[in-house]
């Protein structure tokens, strides 16, 4: 008899689905856990901003957390086209599971996430065909609910495009990361949807997965979700000609239930668990990730900071005293005791770069930012006197490199393009 390990939720909205999924994180967590199902995916309209919440409220249920997103793709042309229906007048925007597998499909998913925002946000960030095709490994697909192209060519009696679709997605993921997604919400929609897509299993041998389009836990909640649906769409409760949910069972159903539902294709329901054990991303905090900042050779980060630091002391401090030399030291030490040399080598680059060229810069706060060494380099601007940088005021982790930040320029384009250079 299958139990509730024997299935997992591999297509997920929470509240980061914004305006749409009514379901939060924790609750999600321990849900899962209540039911002994030994993971749950996170895939959210189109971004990942709940992804890390889901994940450190999986790791507090002890369940296994899997990150994805339900991403929008444009059936035909490119994301930097500006249409909404192809040329046969279909929809273009479809919708598309997608699941991080490692650590390599997980960086693939930011880099096609940000980008589908940055260039093919057209109504909603969207992605193409070439860019999943260059950005696959790691990631597992599936076909998503009727807004996914498949069910999309099927309902439009356009069969021969939903195979042509079906192998395309086959070819850029691979066969065993490419599932052909089935849901039963009690539509008659899904109904014509899933006996093609089991016509196309058969002739392709591409395999089934099941889910459920959850967006929020209870049953009960379909209501509150429809709440959500009118503020987003602006429409009022009473309108008969607004958007609404196909279905009312787009919630957190049990793993029993699942089987009730899809018994008869045991291995669609198996291949959840299948793509859950595959799954196994291990985010870590904490941890300071600073880019290399390049250094002349036979320099480490942290000389080279010394070295320039020494160079500019003497414009501040004439004479320069032992004493301002032993601060200066004091400081460059804990600095780079920290880590922190890249990051100061870095402001300074991007700060000296924008005093040449006439770009204006802000002055520089916090205690890092208050230091002699910052004060020799430029970064900090005050003409007073600055502080004595203690190690107890420079912070460990990503928090303390915020005041630097804040020195920087405020011609946000030619400094980027510095960067990137
Ligand atoms: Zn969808
Ligand atoms: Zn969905």
């Amino acid at each position: 008899m299958p139990g509730e390990r024997d299935f997992v939720h591999l297509h997920l909205h929470t509240e980061y689905s914004l305006l749409d999924g009514a379901s939060r994180a924790g609750a999600v967590a321990k849900r899962a856990a209540q039911w002994d199902m030994p993971a749950v995916a996170l895939t959210d309209h189109g971004n990942l901003y709940g992804a890390i919440p889901f994940y450190q409220a999986c790791q507090e249920s002890g369940v296994k957390p899997i990150l994805g997103v339900e991403a929008y793709v444009v059936a035909e042309g490119t994301r930097a086209d500006r249409t909404r229906s192809g040329r046969d007048g279909s929809k273009n925007l479809c919708h598309f599971t997608l699941l991080a597998e490692n650590d390599t499909g997980w960086r693939n998913l930011l880099k096609i996430v940000s980008d589908s925002w940055l260039n093919g946000f057209y109504y909603k960030p969207r992605m193409d065909h070439d860019l999943l095709a260059a950005h696959h490994e790691g990631l597992i697909a599936m076909s998503a609910c009727l807004g996914g192209e498949i069910p999309q060519f099927i309902l439009n009696g356009q069969r021969q495009r939903a195979v042509d679709t079906a192998l395309l997605y086959r070819d850029i993921f691979g066969p065993e990361s490419f599932f052909l997604e089935l849901m039963d919400h009690h539509t008659p929609e899904q109904t014509q949807v899933n006996e093609a897509i089991l016509e196309i299993h058969r002739e392709t041998g591409i395999p089934l997965i099941a889910s459920n389009d959850v967006h929020y836990l209870e049953s009960t909640d379909a209501d509150p979700q429809d709440l959500l649906l009118c503020v987003q769409t602006g429409c009022l409760k009473s309108d008969p000609n607004r958007m609404q949910m196909s279905s009312r069972e787009l919630w957190f159903r049990s793993g029993q239930q699942m089987w009730d539902l899809f018994g008869e294709l045991p291995q669609a329901l198996l291949n959840t668990v299948a793509v859950a054990e595959r799954c196994n991303l291990e985010l870590k905090f904490g941890d300071l990730i600073l880019p290399d900042y390049p250094v002349p050779e036979g320099e480490t980060a942290g000389s080279y900071l010394r070295k320039l630091c020494l160079e500019r002391v003497g414009r501040f401090y004439s004479p320069v005293t032992p004493e301002v030399l032993q601060r200066l030291d004091y400081e460059l030490k804990i600095i780079d005791d920290k880590g922190y040399s890249p990051y100061y080598l870095i402001v300074w680059d991007l700060i000296d770069y924008a005093k040449r060229n006439g770009i204006r810069v802000g002055p520089g706060r916090g205690s890092g930012a208050g230091s002699l060494a910052a004060y020799v380099l430029g970064t900090r601007q005050r003409r007073r006197q600055p502080g004595r940088l203690r190690a107890r005021d420079h912070r460990t982790g990503p928090d303390a490199l915020r005041p630097l930040l804040r020195a920087l320029p405020q011609s946000r384009e030619a400094v980027a393009a510095r960067l990137r250079h």
